[in-house]
């Protein structure tokens, strides 16, 4: 394994072209120069929260079941621990690669600052085809994951949970391996999102959907519009996206069209919400050939003729290209960085609200902080006490948010990214000098 410091790393300064060459980090970048220079903060706080503070990669070779050795390439970037120990999920995903994982983790970092969880900000990812793959080769992957960070990950330290392409499943081999590696005790809180049975906390599945259900009727009421008779669409249907669509749908939102990697589907007077997430479970966990809607393209559903729009895929859909077409008024940001930086100014001017990914999805991350207080502690809640508090947490977040963009008359997006790097850099100083 090999660790290389933020500091050697070139890092992009924002770019002003329009090329739309997908770079998740330079968006970022982007978004969190314009605050620290709205900020004022100091070119020390600026150089540190631009770079990630630390870089993991390993090279993890794998027994197959056919008697082969596979090479799979896997990383762990801490962005900041100012605020408290690493956290983020771990991606696996062939599109995987290290810019990607940078901002992911960047993005954590801002994320629980604004929900005001004590946490950095840190992610993992592994280049592989999980849907590919057996389940003891998966299980093969996971535990050398795990060997090769067993120094990195820790209760105090960094704490993985899942993300695209893992659940509840790879958190246990987590757990299990770490345990094992850490003289045998039993230590959950080193990863969230784990079984029921192993420490993990009730309503940790539901709550990255559930937050942006709550985000979206807390905007809706804001503007003074019911839910009631309003049309969405949703792209992705994995954890986020599918559960997303249930709970809008059960808020009398009608979601009209869905889609995933295989393609979208289009139905004017609402897509059965249940029926298509049964229809996935029982199709080797994709949409394809699902006669619920007609087929529609990812990109059609991007511009369809809705209120409300859910991005709950991957980085970049909404591009300076698409940004114009998109005609929902309102856009929650499911995925983590579904908005190209240079497509924000279209959508302001448009007038379209945008609830950013670090405000959006940060339900998840929320119940992940009470299962780790709760594993710490040795005391479960119950899933009303659980939901009540991730409720509060996000609504409060939504409400600051919301405050200070109207105080200093920008978007929401910017808004949280104010208080965010604020949040961060004040921290930082405290630190001190070293
Ligand atoms: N992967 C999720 C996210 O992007 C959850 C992270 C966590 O619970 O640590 O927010």
């Amino acid at each position: 394994m090999s660790r290389r410091k933020g500091d050697q790393l070139p890092v992009a300064e924002p770019s002003s072209t329009s090329s739309l060459h997908s770079d998740p980090y330079a968006s970022m970048l982007s978004r969190f120069h314009a605050a620290a220079e709205r900020l004022g903060i100091s070119t020390d706080e600026i150089q540190i929260l631009s770079r990630p503070a630390e870089i993991h990669i390993a090279y993890l070779p794998v027994a197959m079941d056919d008697g082969s050795i596979k090479v799979f390439e896997a990383y762990r970037v801490i962005h900041s621990r100012a605020l408290g120990p690493g956290k983020g999920g771990i991606r696996y995903a062939p599109e995987v690669n290290m810019r990607e994982v940078m901002a992911l983790a960047a993005w954590m970092t801002w994320k629980c600052a604004v929900v005001n969880i004590p946490y950095g900000g840190a992610k993992g990812g592994i280049t592989c085809e999980p849907k590919k793959m057996s389940t003891g080769e998966l299980e093969r992957l996971t535990r050398a994951y795990t060997r090769a960070m067993s120094e990195v990950f820790g209760p105090d330290k960094d704490i993985p949970a899942p993300d695209m392409g893992t659940s509840a499943r790879e958190m246990a081999w987590i757990v299990d391996e770490y345990s094992r590696l850490h003289g045998g005790n039993f230590i959950p809180a080193v990863v969230t999102g784990k079984p029921l049975e192993l420490g993990g906390s009730k309503g940790r599945v539901e709550a990255t959907g559930r937050g942006v259900t709550t985000v979206i009727l807390q905007a809706l009421q804001r503007m003074g519009r019911r839910p009631e008779g309003l049309t969405a669409a949703v792209q992705g249907f994995g954890n986020v996206g599918s559960i997303t669509a249930k709970y809008l749908s059960q808020n009398g939102i009608r979601v009209v069209a869905i889609s995933d990697k295989t393609g979208g589907y289009y139905n004017e007077g609402g897509i059965l919400i249940h029926q298509a997430i049964q229809y996935r479970d029982t199709h080797s966990g994709v949409l394809d050939g699902f006669k619920g809607g007609e087929p529609i393209t990812n990109d059609q559903l991007l511009t369809l003729d809705v209120d409300i729009l859910v991005p709950a895929a991957l980085e970049d859909q909404i591009t300076p290209h698409n940004a114009a077409n998109v005609k929902a008024w309102l856009i929650a940001e499911g995925a983590n960085g579904p908005t190209m930086a240079e497509a924000d100014s279209i959508l302001n001017e448009k007038g379209v609200t945008v609830i950013p990914d670090i405000l959006a999805n940060a339900g998840g991350v929320i119940v992940s902080y009470y299962e780790w207080v709760q594993n710490r502690r040795g005391h479960y809640y119950t899933e009303s006490e659980v939901q009540e508090r991730a409720d509060n947490t996000i609504k409060q977040a939504f409400d600051d948010v919301f405050t200070r963009a109207a105080a200093q008359k920008v978007s929401l997006r910017e808004a949280a990214y104010l208080i965010a790097v604020e949040k961060a850099a004040r921290a930082l100083r405290m630190h001190g000098k070293y």
